[in-house]
């Protein structure tokens, strides 16, 4: 996971504040994790209409939790691939601020296998958390920080009832980083 370069001058306060804030706040039931288990329950049947069924109550509970507008959802067939020039890569999902909508895919691009619920519920938290950058924090756009993935891990874990990892952070460029694995894994 690589971060986004920092914008222009005059999105750069929204900017920081994205990058600094590394939690969100969380329920202190299990509202979460049961409709999260119903995403995983759609999964296992496969079919489109019950997993964004699912999908849709998980983002009631959360959008109703951070006092957010709901969003809408979209579920997919197959990813679609954009290639570059010599490699692919594959959308998981996507959220567009107009129309609030989320959009996830639920097969992988050329083998059309399942998604595991892992990767599609850490792919809802991570475009639910787009939501929440315009809707609840006010930010001028929505960034990939380490802040963001910071919140979006925070409330995956807490839909999985798993226990968050502390994340380590590498710099790539100037005001770029990407997640030290080996360190994260280690906790120290
Ligand atoms: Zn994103």
């Amino acid at each position: 996971m690589l971060t986004d370069p920092p914008p222009r001058k005059h999105e750069r306060t929204s900017f920081s504040e994205s990058d600094r804030i590394g939690t969100l706040d969380l329920p202190d039931d299990r509202r979460f994790l049961e409709a999260a288990a119903l995403v995983e329950a759609a999964i296992e049947g496969e079919l489109a209409a019950d997993i964004r069924k699912a999908c849709d109550q998980f983002l009631t509970e959360t959008a109703a939790f951070y006092q957010v507008p709901g969003c809408a959802v979209r579920v997919l067939a197959a990813r679609p691939l954009r290639i570059r020039e010599n490699w692919a890569t594959e959308l998981f999902g996507d959220y567009n601020p107009e129309t609030m909508l989320i959009r996830l895919w639920m097969r992988t691009a050329v083998r059309k296998q399942m998604t595991s619920f892992g990767t599609f519920l850490s792919t809802l938290c991570h475009e639910f958390c787009h939501h929440l950058d315009f809707q609840r924090f006010g930010f001028r756009n929505s960034w990939h920080t380490r802040g963001f993935y910071e919140r979006a891990a925070t409330l995956y874990h807490c839909a999985r009832n798993t226990s968050p990892k502390r994340i380590f952070w590498v710099p790539v460029s100037p005001g770029r980083w990407r997640i030290d694995w080996p360190r994260t894994n280690r906790g120290r």
